[in-house]
């Protein structure tokens, strides 16, 4: 038998033993290396998984060979500097692919730009990358709007999906955890709830921070939580605040959430800012003279949302005009526009998008639900939510008491258009500078 049939029918044996947990957490990344006499050596990904099977399982492990091969043999272990590739195992062990809803293939470890404000927060996603559910679980990722907390956890899901040793990532916003609880309950269907997110491999949580005073909710992500933390499942949150920060959150899921790695991105500073933008450039096909690289990058101070956004709408306004990407046209346009993101109340973001598209409020609020109202009425849901923050419950009861998973559907759906439609991009654009014109009429 060679080296790599004996590991899978070690596998094999060792599996009703161990139960599907440890053996993924503990077997599925150690290899075979050598039989030598009655020596085996093995070897393990880290010496934390190392320090585990000579603890827990080293007789277990002796056993299952001498019955294997019908001899005595001793196990030694050795640890390997990088991961061994997953294509080694046998294929029953292997998961097919992601089951759970796909991961923004954009968002990837590799284009995130790392400095100084998150580094730190860097490294502990490649640390989770490479042993997760072990180093640190959960990882809480927490930082102000548009710093990378996202990125940085969807970069993490990729980049375990491409190893392809763990089955099921789900990657999920607070709000649809919550709403699909609320649906749980209402068609008492909480064992598919349960079967969803208990069984992931990975559950990728963003912006728990809306968890705050759902009583329910929490308790049925406390109990998810323990179920997969039990099994080396990995946990990834993040929120715009630290877990202490977060009002009417129960004390035993703050203490979960504090348990793990707590990690923070601050806003990037000039260098980091110059190059995230010479990244985007780059992914965009936009060639940028450094100078104005620069310009750009000294003109937002925190948020890289918005630094993106800033530099994809002087663009945009460049080439409307036939004019070159010089400094002097940057800063000519960039001056024009005031440096801040949208505030305002509702009401005045309403009409004034009303204004726009040339409606009444009355046809924005109202049922009618022909296209010449369904875009405007999407967008105003995705400028409430994305620039004001309102609540999804809050945008539905302003947009004439709708249903908040409407305004959810609405909002990503915008979301989702902004980067792949050039014609939304432009219209978005557009009416964001004109809320922008309005409601800072003094910048
Ligand atoms: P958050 O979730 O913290 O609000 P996001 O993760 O959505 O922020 O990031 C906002 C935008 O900025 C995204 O387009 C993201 O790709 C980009 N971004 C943030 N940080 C980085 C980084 N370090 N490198 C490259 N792009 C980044
Ligand atoms: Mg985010």
């Amino acid at each position: 038998m060679d080296n790599l049939r004996l590991w899978h029918k070690f596998l094999e044996t060792v599996k009703p033993e161990v139960g599907p947990a440890n053996l993924k957490a503990y077997f599925l990344k150690t290899f075979l290396k050598s039989v030598n006499g009655n020596t085996i050596t093995l070897t393990t990904p880290s010496a934390f998984i190392k320090e585990n099977l000579d603890q827990k399982y080293k007789t277990l492990i002796e056993k299952t060979f001498q019955k294997i091969l019908d001899k005595t043999v001793q196990v030694e272990f050795v640890v390997k500097e990088t991961a061994p590739e997953a294509k080694n195992q046998p294929d029953f062990f292997q998961p097919l692919q992601s089951i759970s809803s796909p991961l923004n293939p954009k968002y990837t470890l590799e284009n995130f730009v790392v400095g100084p404000s998150n580094n730190v927060a860097y490294a502990a996603a490649q640390a989770v990358v490479k042993d997760p559910g072990i180093s640190y679980n959960p990882l809480f990722i927490y930082g102000g709007t548009g710093v990378g907390k996202t990125h940085l956890m969807l970069g993490i899901g990729n980049a375990l999906l491409a190893k392809k040793t763990l089955s099921k990532v789900i990657y999920c916003s607070s709000e649809k955890f919550m709403n699909d609880y609320v649906g749980a309950i209402q068609t008492r269907k909480m064992g598919d709830l349960r079967n969803k997110y208990r069984s992931s491999d990975i559950l990728l949580v963003d912006d728990i921070q809306f968890f705050s005073g759902r009583e329910g909710t929490q308790e049925e992500f406390f109990h998810t939580f323990n179920e997969l933390v039990g099994k080396n499942s990995q946990i990834v949150l993040t929120s715009d605040r630290s877990p202490h920060e977060i009002a009417k959150l129960e004390e035993r899921l703050k203490s979960r959430f504090v348990g793990g790695l707590m990690v923070d991105i601050q806003p990037p500073d000039f260098d980091t800012r110059v190059a995230i933008l010479k990244a985007k450039c780059e992914e965009k096909g936009e060639v940028l003279p450094e100078e104005s690289i620069r310009l750009l990058a000294s003109s937002l101070e925190s948020n890289i949302r918005e630094l993106e956004g800033k530099l994809m709408q002087i663009m945009q306004l460049l080439k409307l005009k036939s004019l070159a990407p010089t400094p002097e046209n940057i800063s000519l346009h960039l001056n024009k526009q005031p440096q801040k993101s949208l505030s305002g109340n509702p009401k005045q973001i309403l009409s004034l998008v009303c204004d726009f598209f040339n409606l009444t409020t009355k046809d924005l609020v109202g049922p009618k639900r022909q296209k010449e109202l369904v875009l405007p009425r999407h967008i105003t849901m995705y400028i409430l939510s994305e620039e004001l923050k309102l609540t999804v419950e809050k945008i539905g009861q302003i947009l004439g008491g709708r249903d908040h998973t409407t305004v959810m559907h609405g909002r990503d759906k915008i979301r989702k258009l902004i980067n792949t439609d050039q014609n939304i991009q432009r219209i978005f654009i557009e009416v964001k500078n004109k809320i922008l014109s309005t409601s800072y009429p003094l910048n």
